[in-house]
């Protein structure tokens, strides 16, 4: 196995902390890239020690000059509460984070893989999504900034592939959950599982008939191995989730039974531009990925249910009354 590390941008966030261990698991030694914006050292914990691992606290929209073997691009706050407290900021690290990231895989020539995301649909007006549809994206509003900053991002991974014959690999991720969330991210997994815990009402915003598709980070994590294992580039991006569709009432019921709470559920105002329905076509990612989820999404809430009670402070979790 090589000694030039594998590139791991935003490894200390949620996604990217899994990949860094299952990396370091197949062998490689691991470059973990990140500004601790959302992520943690906390999410890195289990593996600071090890002797193939290395931590660089650097904000990619700055250039960046090292010896890497492949790069993996995933940092960016995913939540939209996180993206949207700078949203300049979001913008700036989706295309100019981008730029950097392929200037390095093109001086380097190695392959350079994409976590884009579900969010290029917009609020689709196909249903399920396939990579060949556009997608329906408010170019001004307040998810704008995360929505087309990893539109433009994909612009410059096919730019920088006719121009320079990159090795770019594209992935659009659907809502993944799992271990090592944030409980605070304001996501709706980390929401209700947090709030059901402690006996606090679940907040439903708007009627919570909106769908989305679950993925369990260790599925998500082998689909991501697999794309940049294969010998040669996809030539479409390849979308990256379980097309396993709740609404959120729904997904509030499975929560509370699984928790054995008896949380009441209230109603928040819709966000602005909230999509109405998200579930992906994933033939791409069976066809040319041999891929399909294995965790269903009972299975991976409780084990996420789980990782809550045993990683929060008792305190939080106390009933209230
Ligand atoms: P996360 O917020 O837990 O992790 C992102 C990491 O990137 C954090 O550690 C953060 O500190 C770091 N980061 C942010 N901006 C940075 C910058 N400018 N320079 C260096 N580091 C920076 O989010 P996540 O859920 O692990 O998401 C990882 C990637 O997957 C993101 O690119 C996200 O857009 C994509 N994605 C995630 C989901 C999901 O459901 N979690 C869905 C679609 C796409
Ligand atoms: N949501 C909800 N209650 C919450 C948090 C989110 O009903 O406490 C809804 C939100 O409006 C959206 C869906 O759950 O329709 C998924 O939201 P999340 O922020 O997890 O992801 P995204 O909107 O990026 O898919």
């Amino acid at each position: 196995m090589t000694t030039v590390p594998v590139l791991v941008t935003g490894g200390a966030g949620f996604i990217g902390s899994h990949l860094c261990e299952a990396l370091i698991n197949r062998g490689h030694h691991v470059l973990c890239i990140d500004n601790l914006q959302t992520g943690s050292l906390d999410n890195l914990a289990g593996f600071w020690d090890h002797p193939k691992f290395e931590f660089c606290q650097h904000d990619i929209i700055e250039p960046l000059s090292v010896d890497v073997s492949a790069i993996y691009n995933l940092a960016c706050p995913a939540s939209p509460v996180d993206y949207q407290k700078d949203p300049i900021h979001t913008f700036r690290t989706c295309v100019l984070g981008a730029l950097n990231m392929l200037e390095l895989a093109r001086k380097k020539r190695v392959p350079i893989l994409q976590a884009s995301t579900s969010e290029v649909y917009g609020d689709p007006e196909q249903h399920p999504q396939t990579e060949t549809y556009w997608g329906n994206v408010n170019p001004i509003g307040p998810r704008a900034c995360y929505d087309e900053g990893k539109r433009s991002a994909e612009t410059l991974f096919y730019d920088y592939h006719r121009a320079y014959n990159v090795d770019t690999r594209v992935i659009r991720i659907f809502n993944t959950y799992g271990p090592r969330m944030k409980a605070d991210d304001g996501r709706v997994v980390s929401n209700f599982i947090t709030s059901a815990l402690k006996g606090q009402p679940l907040t439903i915003y708007g009627d919570g008939k909106q769908t989305r598709s679950f993925c369990y980070v260790d599925d998500l994590v082998r689909l991501i191995l697999a794309c940049m294992d294969r010998d040669t580039r996809n030539d479409t991006p390849i979308n990256a989730g379980n097309p396993e569709e709740y609404t959120m009432i729904e997904l509030a019921e499975l929560v509370m039974e699984l928790v054995e709470g008896d949380s009441s559920l209230i109603h928040h105002p819709l966000p602005v531009d909230d999509p109405r329905k998200r579930k992906p076509d994933i033939s791409v990612a069976k066809d040319v990925l041999n891929w399909e989820p294995e965790i269903c999404v009972r299975d991976g809430l409780s084990r996420t249910k789980d990782y809550f009670v045993k990683t929060t402070d008792g305190n939080r979790f106390q009933p209230l009354g």
